[in-house]
């Protein structure tokens, strides 16, 4: 039997339902936001992820699903090609390939789709997985690298999670300053590990020599009490990334978004600047991120665009979806009516009632005329429908058909032209 790839899995009802309100929450949610859809291709040039996220991130190193594109011609060079990991590098190739910037306003889109990482498969964790995601982006002029977006993207995640029902979040907040104040973070990192990191794991050993930051990833226990110890960035951000970090605590104070900081959380990301985050959840077990984010002043620039400072944040919709069903939230897709014909001839009557009602915007399932009375209940309550209508001959001539609640058992005639309007009330 051939089965789904490792780490691959199929999304299956009801669990879709779930999926699917999800993701209409977060269309109707961003839309007042004043967000728009972008959709970029699956794959792209591996040049564009490494560039961006960063040569010595665990995702370019050790996680992506990268292979050699034969040209077509014998004459022509293969190209390295590799499935997208993440979506916000192929969004800013987009903004600076059409240039978008040229728009001069700010450009505030967002995308849904999978992602693709070789990662240890595990409860949250897949290697075909996907990202609900959105950028704010533009030139400065347009007011891209003001706090007030910072706050205003994090203000809306917390009305969407809100929105969506769900309660267990935490926003984790730190601020990983500008490049400068990295580099002298960084230094300050190098001299502190350099005595400590013979008895660290060999990615922390490597790390400190290439990207001290990344130090602060690990995961490893061990590990964890000599990281405790290192110094915080907070001292080392500048006069103005200090600035910014305080407006956009003071704008979350003023909306009323509670938040903490955490300044561990530096983000597996080569190109964040200043304001980082994670929305974590207490259910999930190791994988407590349900999505992260952060700003990325100088992205678009290390890959030959024009200054485009930006914002964005990525959701882990799979890992939400665990969140959502962990908190027992559930998609209400009911099923308002099951129409079971009754005896020789009458699917097609139930078939003509049914295209009434669906066209009146009722949730109609339809049994068939071999079914007896008891196997159409049966049938209908599996459906886990509302209301059984009744379509027998007598119901047919006379214009009124027989309604059945199905959780109470009330039982009325309705007449036909009523009928959509009665079942409908059930949403
Ligand atoms: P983690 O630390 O859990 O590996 P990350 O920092 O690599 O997460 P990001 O690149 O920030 O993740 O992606 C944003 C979100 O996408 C994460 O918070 C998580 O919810 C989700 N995500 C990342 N990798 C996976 C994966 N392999 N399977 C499922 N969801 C994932
Ligand atoms: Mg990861």
């Amino acid at each position: 039997m051939i089965k789904a790839i490792r780490g691959t899995r199929d999304l299956l009802p009801p669990d879709t339902d779930l999926w699917n309100r999800v993701e209409a929450k977060v269309r109707d949610v961003f839309a007042r936001y004043n967000f728009h859809e972008i959709r970029t291709p699956v794959f792209e040039d591996t040049s564009l992820f490494s560039r961006s996220v960063g040569e010595d991130t665990d995702i370019v190193t050790k996680e992506m699903f990268t292979w050699d594109d034969k040209g077509r011609a014998a004459s022509e060079k293969s190209q390295s090609l590799t499935l997208r990991p993440e979506n916000t590098a192929g969004v800013v190739r987009a903004y600076i390939e059409h240039g978008l910037d040229k728009r001069g306003t700010l450009q505030k889109l967002y995308y849904i789709g999978p992602q693709f990482r070789r990662e240890r498969p595990q409860k949250g964790r897949y290697r075909q997985f996907y990202q609900i995601g959105a950028e704010i982006i533009g030139p400065p002029s347009a007011g891209s690298e003001s706090p007030a977006r910072d706050a205003e993207v994090l203000e809306m995640l917390a009305t969407l999670l809100d929105e969506l029902g769900l309660r267990g979040w935490t926003l984790q907040l730190n601020s990983v300053g500008c490049a400068a104040d990295r580099a002298r973070y960084n230094q300050a990192l190098r001299d502190a590990l350099k005595p400590v990191v013979a008895t660290m794991c060999a990615d922390c050993q490597r790390r400190s020599e290439t990207n001290p930051l990344r130090v602060l990833d690990c995961k490893v226990p061990e590990d964890q009490p000599i990281i405790e110890k290192l110094p915080r960035i907070s001292q080392y951000l500048d006069e103005p990334c200090r600035e910014n970090f305080a407006a956009v605590r003071a704008m979350l104070a003023a909306v009323g978004v509670p938040y903490t900081i955490n300044e561990r959380m530096v983000r597996g990301l080569d190109y964040y600047t200043r304001t980082t985050f994670e929305f974590t959840h207490g259910d999930l077990g190791a994988q407590s991120a349900v999505l992260g984010g952060g700003r990325y002043d100088g992205l678009s620039e290390s890959l030959d665009g024009p200054k485009a400072p930006g914002i964005g944040f990525a959701i882990g919709e799979d890992r939400l979806i665990l969140a959502l069903q962990a908190e027992g939230v559930t998609a209400d897709a009911p099923l308002d009516a099951y129409i079971a014909p009754l005896g020789a001839g009458m699917n097609s009557h139930a078939l003509r009632l049914a295209r009434e009602l669906r066209r009146a915007g009722v949730r109609a399932d339809l049994g068939d005329e071999s079914f007896r009375l008891k196997k159409s209940f049966e049938a209908a309550e599996k459906a886990d429908a509302r209301y059984i209508v009744i379509v027998g001959e007598n119901e047919v001539a006379g214009g009124q058909f027989s309604v059945k609640e199905l959780a109470t058992g009330k039982q009325e005639p309705i007449a036909r032209e009523s009928l959509a309007e009665y079942l409908r009330r059930s949403q």
